[in-house]
């Protein structure tokens, strides 16, 4: 590597800031705050290796992106560590979640060819003598803006596809996760020795600068409202963006349901992370018939699980959400709620306690807002067409989950959502030949599978005469013969018949 293709290094005069614990407060690390020049340098280096990049062929690329999953597979507990320590999640929880990001990476790497390479397409029958062909093709650098509450797993979405799909990519990782961000880009550096894959540090000023540095897509994952910003400042420059946003998860129980089973999902999609997942489970529906028995089961199961330090549910990560959590559960009380389990958030709290909260009115906070706190609402239903209307009537519409021994892939098609899991929860992010993203106020575009990887190119199509036309159609030298010719055609075509 040359000195001009080098990462810009950080000037000794840049302001920094720290990542706390969110279980101590104490600090975990202390990283730059990048401004518009440096972010601007980072993005022209990303662009100048992107041609390179580019030209590895899709084996290059493959071999230089298996190298660097060995390097994270090998140090998985290290990377876990660090996302441990800065978003207070349990260590088992930040290994699984280290662990799906590899399998997205080694997917993405070994199918982009597969997906991605010049394709032949029929010509149709009116233009049967062309070859038809469409190749995806790499944009050029995407700027990736993550979040925190799964801070390996979400952003590698959109940087395993965008870069196995022939981008270079420059990461903005959550202010509460700079170390993270920072660790991936290390591992890199380590593995491929080049600056495809580059990470910048900051608060939001620095995401803002990367919407604003030229980059060919932006893939934006955090909450709704700051969506709706990076997308205003990319329509200034018409720079196409992905946005995966916040959610309102519901969970759907048939009476025909494994009750035990369901409530174990309701409360592992409910807490796990301390709720704080974007596709988690903040709203039950239950069938009628076995509303008391799924109530008595959950309620037993969330009376066991503690938010607690070294507990299986952890701190919330961004102080400000307890002030969010507490609104949505005060809110349901007073408006004739009820806390089974859990209740009002004390003043001070660091943890969450898990919450059941039951008869809480369906237009109040708790049902229609984000919590993104380990709370959940239980509704009783009379009926899974109730269900399912209640399920679709959010503004938001990102996973779902159903529980049916007999109904499942028949509810599920009903749902207004981006994912379903049935009969388990949230499944469908660790599979990766499945797209992942919402509609409505989650957001649009897609990360993982097929589709993950055609969001990071643009498709090019070919079309080669391989004789001459029997109508010589686009030409001056049309005749009044051939367009009678071509209305026969059209007629004997598309005139007649069912199809
Ligand atoms: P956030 O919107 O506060 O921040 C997300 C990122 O945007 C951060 O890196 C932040 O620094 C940056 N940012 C802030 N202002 C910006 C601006 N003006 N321009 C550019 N970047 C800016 O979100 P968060 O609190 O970090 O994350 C939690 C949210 O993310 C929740 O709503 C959750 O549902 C959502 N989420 C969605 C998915 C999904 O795939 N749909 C996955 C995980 C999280």
């Amino acid at each position: 590597m040359t000195t001009t293709d080098a990462a810009p290094t950080d000037t000794a005069a840049a302001a920094t800031f720290d990542s706390l614990s969110p279980a101590t407060g104490e600090v975990v690390g202390t990283h730059p705050i990048h401004d518009d020049a440096h972010v601007a340098q980072v993005v022209a280096v990303a662009r100048k290796e992107s041609e390179r990049w580019r030209a590895l062929s899709f084996d290059g690329r493959k071999k230089a992106l298996v190298k660097w999953r060995k390097v994270i597979a090998s140090r998985m507990e290290e990377l876990a560590d660090v996302m441990s320590k800065e978003t207070g999640k349990p260590a088992g929880d930040a290994l699984l979640e280290v662990a799906l990001a590899v399998d997205h990476l080694a997917w993405a790497a070994s199918h982009a060819e597969k997906v991605l390479k010049r394709r032949s397409v029929s010509p149709g029958l009116l233009m049967v003598n062309q070859a038809a062909s469409v190749e995806y093709r790499p944009l050029g650098v995407v700027g990736v803006i993550g979040p925190w509450n799964y801070p390996v797993f979400t952003p590698m979405g959109s940087i395993a596809y965008a870069l196995a799909a022939g981008n270079t990519v420059v990461f903005k990782p959550s202010e509460y996760t700079p170390g993270v961000g920072e660790w991936l880009a290390n591992s890199f550096q380590e593995a491929v020795g080049r600056p495809v894959f580059q990470v910048v540090t900051g608060y939001g000023a620095t995401g803002a600068a990367l919407t604003a540095a030229g980059v060919d897509k932006v893939a934006f994952t955090g909450s709704t409202a700051t969506g709706k910003k990076v997308m205003a400042a990319c329509a200034e420059t018409l720079t196409p963006v992905v946005i995966e946003a916040g959610g309102k998860d519901a969970l759907l129980v048939a009476d025909d349901a494994d009750v035990a089973e369901a409530a174990d999902a309701a409360l592992w999609g409910a807490c796990s992370n301390a709720g704080q997942t974007c596709a988690g489970v903040e709203r039950v529906y239950v069938h009628e018939r076995v509303y008391d028995e799924f109530l008595t089961e959950l309620v037993a199961k969330a009376e066991q699980l503690k938010a607690e330090p070294g507990g299986q549910v952890g701190p919330i990560t961004m102080p400000s959400q307890i002030d969010i959590i507490r609104r949505h559960v005060d809110d349901a009380l007073a408006r004739g709620g009820r806390a089974l389990v859990g209740g009002p958030v004390p003043e001070g709290a660091r943890f969450v306690q898990p919450t059941v909260l039951v008869d809480v009115p369906e237009d109040s906070a708790a049902v229609q807002e984000e919590t993104f706190g380990p709370t959940v609402t239980v509704s009783k239903v009379r009926s899974m067409d109730e269900a399912i209307e209640r399920a679709n009537g959010t503004r938001y519409a990102l996973g779902s989950t159903v529980f049916s021994k007999s109904q499942g892939m028949e509810i599920a098609e009903r749902l207004r959502a981006g994912m379903t899991a049935i009969n388990g929860v949230i499944s469908f992010a660790g599979i990766p030949t499945l797209p992942f993203g919402g509609v409505g106020d989650s957001g649009f575009g897609r990360i993982h599978g097929p589709d993950g990887l055609r969001e990071f190119t643009y498709p090019h199509a070919i079309a080669r005469q391989r004789f001459k036309p029997a109508m010589a159609l686009t030409t001056f030298r049309r005749t009044a013969k051939e367009e009678a010719q071509l209305t026969k055609v059209v007629r004997g075509l598309y005139g007649r018949g069912q199809k």
